[in-house]
């Protein structure tokens, strides 16, 4: 055998098999090209996953006419000069390969028009060459369509996985880049149907719930500023921002960890592993938490062309980032925790509430309920509640898995099998759980309501009970009691909170100023939480009531969705758990 050069067609097929090995390899290069011309609005559009058709129009800076056959030439590009500019690359693209590439595997038709420029121009490449030039009406930015991938390449297309999956290759790509991006709007559409749309009004949580779903997103724990990627100058410093998932909201797969470094999505292990030993000890084996991850640092701090597509980075200091991104994950997910045992009122160290009133407390409440039942709201600002401001990402951390209900032991104890062995549930803690947990939602939303009274009851209490209550009479209206003096230590009970309709005035009001004597080291000094916890402790089912098996099964099913189901306001246990280890244990089938 001769050595020979090739010719330039086959070289040029070579090359292009490294940057576009798939349908959603051109949405990446076409979509990096038009965030590189600063577009504000992206369409991709895809036809048979893309095999058919893909097409990518921005509004970016357009293509000057003169210079849209150069486009399609290999190693040419706008955004190099020199070898030393590969360490100041500011741009997605650089290597001037993408446009060549794609045009030697696929049909291309480019359109472009600069904002200046009374037309635009169009041009078909074919085969890696142009073939025709026009010129055309078109609106300002770029517009490249791309058919019939591969048909130069027909044992490429015997590489590509079924049509769902490089449709979802391609959805993946949108979605990330439109996360990076959340300033400009993008939308996808596969066969004439949208499957993704942004909004561009960069809220970066909004765009989260667009890719994850809002349950997902509203639980994603925010790290450091999610700041719009400089394609401009870098930053000098090496910063780490993004989102991760509480430890309690887990997946199987680490496919949910993006990753991008200066604006580029890339696939970086040493980052990923970074993420997940922040959640040692946090995570079962085997689950994987949901992650975007932003790393943004000096350009010479990072090499960038490692990877013909891109795909990888090569850093200066890999062990400096893995600590930052290690270090910044972990200390999101140990505040949150401390966030959410502020929240949650079982919680020790609370500050005081403070000796003022809340200026909330004042005006609102119970317009007289005119004749029959009625229902009015106390919406305190919700920004002034303590609750409001440590509420606002719930973790359920301690999470039950779904319980099957057994049956009731000595009128006090619910008997139930999860999938690791039995639990016994304490009636009147679960229930006092779940009440407690309901009132402080509503609470912490602004939306307790309550139930006027038919008829204003008069109940007397003891004159160290009735001080006790003259000085909580605001902050009981507020949680939907509306008490009243009367004259001597007699009170009139106006309304109750809804959740508590069912208690005799007197009991409920009892309740509330009648200190138990256990409850106050670990509701700590939030008063509001004090308070609801007393009323639901006399609210909820006692030992030595009956429940019918669905009453049984429907307390389950509200305990499974408490945040924190394991213990009763006070922090007494609401169950025992024997696990199916602990069984086989005590049956001796174990050692
Ligand atoms: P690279 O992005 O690495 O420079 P490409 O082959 O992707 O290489 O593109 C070649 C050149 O064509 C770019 O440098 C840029 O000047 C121009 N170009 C490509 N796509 C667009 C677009 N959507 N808007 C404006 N200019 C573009
Ligand atoms: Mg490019």
């Amino acid at each position: 055998m001769t050595i020979r050069s090739l010719p330039d067609a086959v070289i040029s097929q070579i090359a292009a098999g490294e940057v576009v090995e798939r349908p959603a390899s051109v949405v990446k290069e076409l979509v990096e090209n038009a965030l590189d011309a600063g577009a504000s609005a992206i369409d991709v559009e895809t036809e048979g996953a893309g095999k058919r058709l893909v097409r990518v129009a921005d509004n970016g800076a357009g293509i000057p006419a003169a210079e849209v056959e150069l486009a399609f030439a290999r190693h040419a590009t706008s955004k190099l000069r020199h070898a030393d500019d590969l360490f100041r690359v500011t741009t997605l693209g650089f290597r001037g390969e993408a446009l060549a590439s794609i045009a030697s595997v696929g049909r291309v038709t480019l359109r472009t028009r600069q904002p200046d420029d009374k037309a635009g121009v169009q041009l078909v490449v074919e085969g890696g060459a142009p073939q025709s030039r026009m010129a055309a009406g078109a609106p300002p930015g770029t517009q490249v369509t791309v058919e019939d991938l591969f048909y130069t390449l027909p044992a490429r297309l015997k590489f590509l996985k079924s049509d769902l999956t490089e449709k979802r290759q391609v959805t993946t790509l949108v979605t990330r880049y439109a996360l990076a991006y959340p300033s400009v709007q993008f939308r996808l559409v596969h066969d004439g149907r949208e499957a993704f749309r942004s909004s561009g009004n960069g809220d970066v949580r909004e765009v989260l719930a667009g890719v994850m779903g809002t349950d997902v997103a509203r639980q994603m724990i925010g790290i450091g500023a999610w700041a719009e990627p400089r394609v401009g100058p870098s930053a000098s410093t090496l910063q780490v921002s993004g989102f991760v998932s509480p430890p309690a909201l887990t997946r199987a797969d680490r496919r949910e960890i993006t990753i991008f470094v200066n604006g580029r999505w890339v696939q970086d292990a040493r980052v990923a592993a970074a993420v997940l030993q922040a959640y040692r000890t946090l995570l079962m084996v085997g689950r994987y938490p949901w992650a975007v991850i932003r790393v943004d640092l000096a350009t010479d701090q990072v090499d960038v062309n490692v990877h013909p597509a891109k795909a990888e980075v090569r850093f200066s200091e890999p062990d400096a980032v893995f600590r930052a991104v290690q270090r910044s994950v972990r200390a999101a997910l140990l505040e949150t925790e401390r966030m959410q045992a502020l929240a949650l009122p079982n919680a020790q160290g609370l500050p005081d509430w403070p000796a003022h009133r809340p200026s909330w407390l004042g005006g609102n409440g119970g317009q007289d309920a005119a004749g029959d039942w009625a229902t009015w709201y106390v919406r305190p600002d919700a920004t002034s509640s303590p609750m409001a401001a440590g509420a606002t990402t719930p973790l359920p951390t301690s999470a039950l898995p779904l319980l099957r209900c057994i049956g009731q032991v000595a009128t006090a104890y619910l008997v139930a099998e999860g999938p690791d062995g039995l639990y016994l549930v304490d009636q009147h803690a679960a229930h006092e759980r779940v009440l407690y947990e309901a009132w402080m939602a509503d609470w912490s939303q602004g939306a307790v309501t309550a139930q006027a009274l038919l008829a204003p009851t008069p109940v007397e209490l003891s004159p160290q009970a009735g001080e006790a209550l003259e000085a909580q009479l605001p902050l009981l209206k507020a949680l939907g009691l509306d008490v009243e003096a009367f004259g001597g230590h007699t009170y009139l009970v106006r309304s109750l909170p809804t959740l508590l309709a069912h208690l005799e005035p007197g009991a409920a009001l009892r309740a509330v100023v009648e200190s138990s004597g256990e409850d106050e080291a670990p509701l700590a000094a939030q008063a509001e939480a004090r308070l609801i916890a007393r009323v639901c402790k006399r609210a909820a089912v006692k030992a030595g009531q009956v429940l019918a098996p669905a009453e049984q099964q429907a307390l389950l099913r509200q305990l499974e969705a408490c945040r924190s189901p394991r213990t009763c306001p006070h922090g007494r246990p609401t169950m025992v758990h024997l696990s199916l280890h602990t069984l086989e244990r005590q049956f001796g089938r174990k050692g």
